[in-house]
């Protein structure tokens, strides 16, 4: 037998509801936003996630599917949805038209990562990106987008931000930090001495207790910005006070990606009780279309984890209702297969969902598996219905029983589903 690979998951049968439920709430804000969806190919050339997610980081060096196809080229699965929406933007000429470009996508990301708590090699993302927009209320309808969308299942996430700055700023503060890491880089660990050099910012990020110890008392980035950034993040602040959305200042809070400026955000659970991982996160970055080589565009965005958000909502006990369901089983009892089957058929073109014997069960057996998928009504037709034109139908939830005028049974079932 060949098993599922390491780090992936089925969509089980009994669990797909939940995704339909989860791309539908998605589907149904980006309506009331007005984004449009976007899908972009699975993989890309290598060179797009090199470039923009950074040389530097933990993706590009450790986490990426990467192959030669039979071609030669170097082509990776994509481990994120940011990098191919930008690529799409650049190569469409979407900057041509009217801005913002406000666009959502649904997608599957494929990190190598070691399958635990919570991490997966093929997991889902929701996200969203506003291009052509660098303002307060650009920034706010980004969080709003993913703060609507938890709360629609009930969730109300703890937003944990913080501002990188314009590029004087994070230019600045690279070298204070510097400054302050530099007397303690021995006792730092190995990958904190290539961020040294590559990407400063990212030693804030490392996971080794020893450099996180050390970083405790870095300087804050927030507390060296200039006047406009520190300007522009008292607004967002203000607003989201205003807006009653929970939030709290995480000097730390760099993410994982090279390209990102301004603005940066996770959201965690508020009472962060459930393991180390952050719901999903985003921020703003004004410079990665044209580093990808488009017209200088400010960008901002989110990624949202669908399998983060359905295993948090269980941890949570936040039970999802499966609406779905058969209004009609058709059981037989005759030899005329014809007549079940146009039966059967005409019933589904009036818009009911109906389910029906495919194994030429007894009557009994056939019962009982329109017990099991919770069949609302079991309409019976055996040689006596179609003799008489009529058809037995069983209430399933009460148990009571007519027989009808078979041309009465759509308009009966109308009425009681
Ligand atoms: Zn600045
Ligand atoms: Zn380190």
């Amino acid at each position: 037998m060949i098993n599922i690979c390491k780090g992936t998951k089925d969509i089980l049968p009994k669990d797909s509801y939940k995704w339909d439920i989860v791309r539908d709430q998605a589907r149904l804000l980006a309506k009331k936003y007005n984004l449009k969806e976007i899908s972009t190919p699975v993989f890309e050339s290598t060179d797009l996630f090199v470039r923009s997610d950074g040389e530097s980081s933990d993706i590009v060096n450790k986490e990426m599917y990467t192959f030669l196809d039979k071609g030669g080229r170097s082509i990776t699965l994509k481990p994120e949805g940011t990098a191919g929406v930008v690529r799409s933007y650049i190569e469409n000429g979407f900057g041509n038209d009217i801005l913002p470009v406000k666009l959502y996508y649904i997608t599957p990301c494929y990190r190598y990562e070691k399958p635990q708590a919570g991490r997966l090699r093929e997991h889902h993302q929701f996200g969203v990106e506003i291009f052509g927009a660098n303002s307060l209320a650009s920034d706010i309808e980004v969080l709003s987008i993913a703060i609507d969308f938890y709360r629609s299942f009930g969730i109300d996430p703890l937003v944990r931000l913080n501002f990188l700055g314009c590029d004087e700023c994070k230019s600045n503060y690279k070298q204070v930090l510097k400054n302050f890491v530099e007397p303690h880089l021995p006792q730092m660990c190995d990958d904190c001495h290539v961020r040294f050099q590559t990407n400063p910012l990212r030693l804030l990020d490392c996971k080794s207790t020893v450099c996180q110890d050390i970083l405790k008392n870095a300087p804050s980035i927030t507390d060296n910005l200039c006047d406009n950034c520190k300007h522009k993040f008292n607004d967002i602040i203000k607003m989201l006070t205003s807006l009653n959305i929970k939030y709290e200042l995480d000097t730390k809070l760099v993410r994982g990606l090279d390209y990102y400026t301004d603005l940066v955000f996770e959201f965690w659970d508020s009472d962060l009780s459930l393991g180390k991982n952050a719901l999903g996160g985003g921020g703003r970055y004004d410079k990665l279309v044209s580093e990808l080589g488009g017209k200088p565009t400010p960008v901002i965005g989110f990624g949202i984890g669908i399998e983060r958000l359905l295993g948090y909502l269980e941890a949570k006990n936040i039970e999802l209702k499966d609406e779905t369901r058969v209004d009609v089983y058709v059981a037989s009892n005759t030899e005329d297969e014809n007549y079940v089957i146009r039966f059967v058929n005409s019933l589904r073109k009036k818009g009911f969902n109906v389910d029906s014997d495919l194994l030429n069960r007894s009557l009994k057996s056939q019962f009982k598996y329109a017990d099991k998928i919770k069949a609302k009504y079991v309409l019976v037709i055996g040689d006596d219905e179609i003799n008489e034109n009529k058809i037995s139908i069983k209430n399933m939830e009460t148990g009571e029983q007519i027989k009808i005028w078979s041309n009465d049974v759509a308009e009966y079932l109308k009425q009681n589903v």
